[in-house]
């Protein structure tokens, strides 16, 4: 018998922002699987099992919640923002892909969640009004030499880009890094925004320029919790008096871009 694995995306953090499919799925599962952080942003529910991981161990999480679901239960897989950005859910299909053929067979629902590139976004006004692209700084996963082909690139294209996985106590170098880098191809003036654990308790949002983004990064001391969203040549900031400034990137491209 198989059964069913829920991969649901919680959001940034603010409960509003947990979509009611996700809620419902939570609500039906016998048992969720999930990194410890976000496990604890799913209240405990009397007969519902809970099986909290280390950051790391992405690959035995998604094969431990398999092996649940191909037992015949209804599993649910919970990871921050969004599923299928930057986590769980295509770590789910690789061990579907590499696993027994019983994983093939289980009733497989990733269930979409609000990403942190647009909760950030949405603090700040519309920075990514035009085209952009997500780039993780974490080299974890890739070498340091494809994350500085792809920011050159990207900068040098025009996009608006965010940045999830910025920093961490592992990769103290790589944000300084990836600005100065961005820095070879765009203004010291373009804007940047800074998200850090937006829509949660502790959340700052601060708006900064290319120029003095390492001092903020400093200031909003910019973590693994942060996100940041470097605009392209077109985007812009409008001051208000007694309001935060509006960061927009207009809807069509300058004639230049
Ligand atoms: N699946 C997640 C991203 C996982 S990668 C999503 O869709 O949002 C983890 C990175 O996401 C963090 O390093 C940070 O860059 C970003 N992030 C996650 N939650 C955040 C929040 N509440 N505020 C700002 N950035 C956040």
């Amino acid at each position: 018998m198989s059964g069913r694995l829920a991969v649901i995306g919680l959001g940034p953090g603010d409960a509003r922002w947990l979509t009611p499919e996700a809620e419902t799925a939570i609500a039906a599962a016998a048992a969720v699987y999930g990194y410890g952080p976000y496990l604890d942003r799913v209240p405990p529910r009397p007969g519902q099992a809970r099986h909290a991981f280390d950051n790391r161990e992405e690959g035995a999480r998604a094969a431990a919640a398999l092996r649940h679901a191909a037992d015949g239960a209804d599993v649910a897989l919970v990871s921050g923002g969004d599923p299928g950005v930057f986590a769980m859910a295509a770590a789910v299909c690789a061990e579907i892909e590499a696993g027994p053929a019983a994983w093939r067979r289980i009733d497989l629902a990733v269930i979409p969640g609000i990403t942190a590139m647009l909760a950030v976004a949405a603090r700040a006004g519309a920075p990514l009004g035009h085209d952009f692209c997500a780039l993780s700084l974490s080299d974890n996963l890739k070498s340091w030499d494809t994350i500085a082909r792809r920011l050159d690139a990207a900068a040098g294209a025009g996009f608006v880009i965010a940045l999830y996985n910025p920093v961490s106590k592992a990769r103290p170098w790589q944000l300084d890094a990836a600005l100065d880098r961005l820095g070879r191809h765009l203004p010291a003036a373009t804007p940047v925004v800074f998200g850090r654990a937006v829509g949660r308790a502790e959340e700052r949002v601060a708006v900064t320029t290319l120029g003095a983004a390492p001092q903020t990064a400093a200031e909003v001391a910019a973590d693994m919790a942060t996100l940041i969203i470097v605009g392209s040549p077109q985007t812009r900031v409008v001051a208000r008096e007694g309001r935060p400034p509006l960061v927009y990137t207009p809807r069509a491209a300058g004639a230049s871009a």
